[in-house]
């Protein structure tokens, strides 16, 4: 099982429950990789730095920096789709889906990325979006991904931000707010992620599952988290069974 940092939780706390809600990240958690990096990066974008440190100095808002970064992509559609189509997924998040719901549980995913690549990549884990806040108690056969919209064009990526918060304007997709509202309606929440933005509703959940710059950031907050490399680990230690040395041979990577 997975160490936890800190004030550990028990293996019977971790265990998922009905009146669950666990929130995952999508880039870097539930794909290896953050998908705008491997685009800027394939693509020789150097600016898209430019872009990022500004933002990292609070100089723009997360919603001037992605623009600005994606209005650097100007290859055809169909490259860009075949890109990411290259981009390496967590196989086993439909499995965490699956046990998770077994145990009564529900799992949503919200993203600072952008509809068009996250829609795709769930798709390709063989995953149907639904687009209403999931409800106790009632198993679905779609998931719920909260996301910043875009669309790709002859011109490039056309981005729309539905869930930013003009109060904060830190991220684009402000995930706080979905997960306070799901709160309203779920006994636990459970957060799973990687990056900066997943800080604040990481640090408004139940149980953190945190790795890369979320475990950083947590450290730095004095907040207790579950260290986690992927979707295997989240599996163990949610689902209250070891895995065996079998299962970890045929991990698919
Ligand atoms: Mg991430």
């Amino acid at each position: 099982m997975a160490q936890t940092k800190g004030n550990a939780w028990s293996a019977d706390e971790l265990r998922l429950r009905p009146g669950d809600l666990v929130m995952s990240d999508f880039d870097g958690t539930i794909t290896r990789r953050d998908t705008g990096w491997v685009v800027f990066d394939t693509l020789d974008l150097h600016e898209a730095w430019d872009w990022e440190y500004r933002w990292r100095d609070r100089e723009i808002s997360s919603i001037e920096c992605l623009a600005g970064q994606w209005g650097l992509v100007t290859v055809p559609p169909h490259e860009l789709l075949a890109l990411i189509d290259s981009i390496e997924l967590d196989a086993r998040f439909p499995e965490f889906v699956e046990s998770a719901r077994d145990a009564g549980a529900e799992v949503v995913v919200a993203s600072d990325g952008l509809s068009f690549y996250l829609d795709r990549m769930l798709e390709r884990l063989g995953l149907t979006i639904c687009e209403d806040d999931p409800r106790p108690g009632v198993r679905r056969d779609c998931i719920t991904r909260y996301v910043n919209r875009a669309e790709l064009t002859d011109e490039g990526v056309v981005i729309d931000f539905p869930h930013s918060n003009a109060a904060c304007m830190q991220c684009g997709n402000c995930k706080t707010r979905h997960l306070m509202r799901l709160q309203l309606e779920y006994e636990r929440t459970i957060y799973i992620g990687d990056g900066y933005s997943d800080r604040c509703a990481a640090l408004q959940a139940d149980i953190v599952f945190a790795k890369d710059h979320l475990a950083q950031l947590m450290d730095e907050d004095g907040v207790r988290y579950v260290p986690f490399e992927d979707f295997g680990d989240v599996i163990e230690a949610t689902a209250g069974y070891p895995r065996s040395a079998n299962d970890e041979r045929q991990r698919p990577r």
